[in-house]
């Protein structure tokens, strides 16, 4: 890297996760020159994601990239587990049309795989990759975003590109992004714990090939947050998510939720005879739409992908990957078209679709906001399940008589069930 202008590349794009790969890849397929800085030794070296990838971003950034895309297993079964301490709820859903006709809705991939793959997607493209270089900070001159220094060498560019994930230190430099509360991130831990590939398809009852994706609610002591388990090749990720905010008030960790879901009698067959191949920990956005700073460029600088809170938290599903490939393309578009980069970025995101699916499931967040969701609601399904299937010597109970039984066991006025059911219809 050199301080010399005439050395300046049309943009610099600092992350190599899936936003700052699609918009590198893009940048090059338009002809400009493009460098993609990665602090880490190789592009997924430092990303942790459950692994779920909706592939219709993948065929956005170019037609034809899913089919290639090195995934694990394409998702075919979708399953939200209920839970407490010692029991669980499975709703399983199977089968359904795909997205995209002659690919799968969604695969699993791993991070260190995928995204290896795809940033040497973008070098066969034109972008040049420069890994284990960490960027400290931005070059601004004249109020303009002019290039980054990066272990005290500088090198300069047209446009900067922040893709630099959940806590962007570009963005913060920038003055789009303020500091991160705990109330807007989930803290995520996850083990991937090998399996053989047929042992995977017998316990989750999928094909060759297929997998399943399970969600899980009630695992994390009545803290705001989840489980997961998405079944790879010959592996599981098993993980959890809670909020920072919720675990410094309930005195578990993450790490202690995770290592006793592990143990659940509904989870513990499923990863019976595996070993722990990899464990990790890392941060996600969790507050929708409203994260998305009011300012996403600067003079010669942009924010995309996490960085610019584009991650959806839906409870049944994380669309952090899809999100961020949508906000790669958008950017390079927004470069491309050049003129004003605010003006041109929005109208990219828009035409992507970005924008209006954010917007659209905003009431998420009021539902995923109720606390009882954590402590109560777990509790009370598997108390209105187990009902059904109680059997013994005494005459069945009627229904009502059921339903009251289980809303005072689990502390639920019915006048607040009603009122929480009021704010779950208005969300959807
Ligand atoms: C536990 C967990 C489970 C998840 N599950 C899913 C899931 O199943 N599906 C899904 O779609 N999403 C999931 N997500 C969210 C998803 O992983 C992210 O939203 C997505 O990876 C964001 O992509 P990105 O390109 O914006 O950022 P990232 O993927 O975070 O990439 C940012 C890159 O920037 C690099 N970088 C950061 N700072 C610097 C610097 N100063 N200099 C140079 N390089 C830098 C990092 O090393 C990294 O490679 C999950 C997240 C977590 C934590």
């Amino acid at each position: 890297m050199t301080g010399a202008a005439e050395d300046a590349v049309d943009v610099i794009v600092v992350g190599a996760g899936p936003a700052g790969i699609a918009c590198a890849f893009r940048l090059a397929r338009a002809g400009r020159t493009v460098v993609l800085v990665e602090r880490g030794t190789s592009a997924g070296s430092k990303n942790v994601s459950g692994g779920r990838l909706y592939t219709y971003a993948l065929e956005a950034v170019e037609a034809g990239l899913a089919a290639q895309a090195p995934w694990e297993r394409s998702v075919v079964r979708e399953q939200v587990m209920v839970m407490d301490g010692e029991r669980s709820l499975t709703v399983s859903l199977a089968g359904g049309p795909a997205s995209t006709p002659g690919l799968p809705t969604s695969v699993t991939v791993l991070r260190a795989r995928f995204d290896e793959w795809f940033a040497g997607k973008a070098e066969e493209a034109g972008a040049l990759l420069a890994t284990g270089i960490m960027v400290d900070s931005l070059i601004e001159e004249g109020g303009r975003i002019v290039g980054i220094r990066a272990g005290g060498e500088e090198m300069r560019a047209g446009v900067v590109v922040a893709a630099d994930g959940v806590s962007s230190v570009l963005a913060r430099a920038a003055g789009l992004v303020g500091e991160l509360s705990a109330e807007a991130v989930g803290v995520g831990v996850k083990e991937v714990i090998a399996l053989d590939a047929s042992v995977i398809e017998d316990r989750f009852a999928v094909g060759q090939g297929e997998g399943a994706a399970t969600l899980m609610l009630g695992c994390t002591d009545g803290v705001h947050g989840g489980g997961f388990l998405y079944t790879n090749a010959a592996s599981v990720s098993l993980g959890v998510v809670a909020s920072p905010a919720g675990l410094s008030g309930s005195g578990r960790t993450v790490h202690e939720m995770l290592q006793a879901l592990k143990g659940h009698p509904g989870v513990r067959p499923l990863i019976a005879g595996g070993h722990t191949l990899e464990y990790a920990a890392h941060l996600v956005r969790e507050d929708g739409w409203r994260g998305v700073p009011r300012r996403l460029t600067r003079e010669g600088f942009l924010v995309t992908g996490e960085a610019a809170g584009f991650v959806l938290n839906l409870g049944y599903t994380v669309r952090g990957m899809d999100l961020a490939l949508l906000s790669g393309i958008a950017a390079a578009e927004a470069i491309v078209a050049g003129g004003d980069l605010e003006h041109a970025y929005r109208a990219a995101l828009g035409r992507s679709g970005l924008s209006a699916t954010m917007r659209a499931v905003r009431g998420y967040d009021d539902l995923l906001q109720i606390p009882r969701l954590y402590r109560m609601y777990p509790g009370l399904a598997l108390d209105l399940a187990g009902s059904i299937f109680e059997v013994g010597p005494e005459v069945p109970r009627p229904v009502r008589r059921r339903v009251h039984a289980a809303l005072r066991a689990n502390h639920l006025p019915l006048r607040t069930v009603l009122r929480d059911g009021l704010v779950g219809v208005r969300s959807v």
